[in-house]
């Protein structure tokens, strides 16, 4: 295991390469393929270029809060490899995962609604690399890119359905689910069958007792799904998992997908005349 990352809650993906420096690729023709963020990959490259001017790439370690309810927004972030939790909190201690973000969003969404407050905590559950902006810059780049408004517009859709199926999982849905729904959540964000994480950070996560995990992951173990280990998860039957999960992934992931079809064909035409 990569030694830089022994400490991070997520491993990133095995023989994966560090993640480049987008700069890298600002003299030539940024090919979105290259743009591990999909919210930046789907910005035509004319576009692309532009906001790379402001983007700056930066490592997002475990256990990083990026802001706390309340806090200035002054950054925002696209998740390359990293993984960040958005938590709510309750009775001032009390914390509760409403909200995934990786690969496919962005960080700061407040931002877009003309907010500049947030009012979750935003925690680094994964390290990795993201391309941050400040929130000024991104002020003044929403405002000139059509293109970036409409991919944040189609992500704020996608995100507020994470969050309001989440409300109702945390509810209605048996922690083994639960947490079937969670792994495969950040399986399709690390792109990784493996992650490192405590039983602890897991609770908080869920919002339920530490016992309650460990009998969960031992439910997840029995069954072949997972395997688990000092910390070290990995995932041995993905559509084992999916069928040991609540239908709230489901739910959620064909939202997602759905949004990106719908963006596909709009995107490629304006690739194609910029
Ligand atoms: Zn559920």
């Amino acid at each position: 295991m990569n030694e830089n990352v022994q400490n991070s809650f997520l491993v990133p993906p095995v023989g994966h390469p560090a993640t480049r420096s987008n700069r890298d690729s600002a003299g030539q023709a940024a090919r979105p393929a290259s743009i591990e963020n999909s919210l930046l990959a789907a910005i035509p490259r004319k576009e692309y270029r532009r906001l790379l001017a402001g983007l700056e790439p930066v490592m997002l370690t475990f256990g990083e809060i990026l802001y706390e309810p309340g806090d200035t927004i002054r950054h925002v972030y696209f998740p390359n490899k990293s993984v960040v939790s958005l938590l709510t909190l309750a009775d001032g201690h009390l914390a509760l995962e409403v909200g995934l973000i990786g690969r496919d969003g962005m960080v700061g969404i407040p931002l877009v609604l003309g907010h500049t407050v947030s009012s979750v905590r935003a925690l680094v559950q994964g390290t990795g690399m993201a391309m941050r902006m400040a929130a000024t810059q991104f002020q003044k780049e929403f405002r000139l890119s059509a293109p970036l408004q409409r991919e944040l517009y189609r992500y704020i859709h996608t995100l507020m359905s994470q969050i309001s199926q989440t409300a109702a999982c945390n509810r209605f849905h048996v922690v083994e689910m639960r947490l079937a729904r969670w792994l495969l959540m950040t399986h399709d964000r690390v792109k990784s069958d493996h992650f490192r994480m405590t039983h602890e950070f897991l609770a908080h996560m869920l919002g339920v007792r530490r016992v309650g995990v460990t009998k969960a992951a031992h439910a997840l173990q029995k069954q072949k799904l997972i395997s688990y280990s000092r910390g070290d998860i990995t995932i041995l039957d993905r559509d084992g998992l999916v069928a040991a999960a609540c239908e709230c992934y489901e739910v959620v992931k064909d939202m997602h997908d759905g949004a990106q079809t719908e963006a596909a064909v709009p995107a490629r035409a304006l690739a194609a005349v910029t």
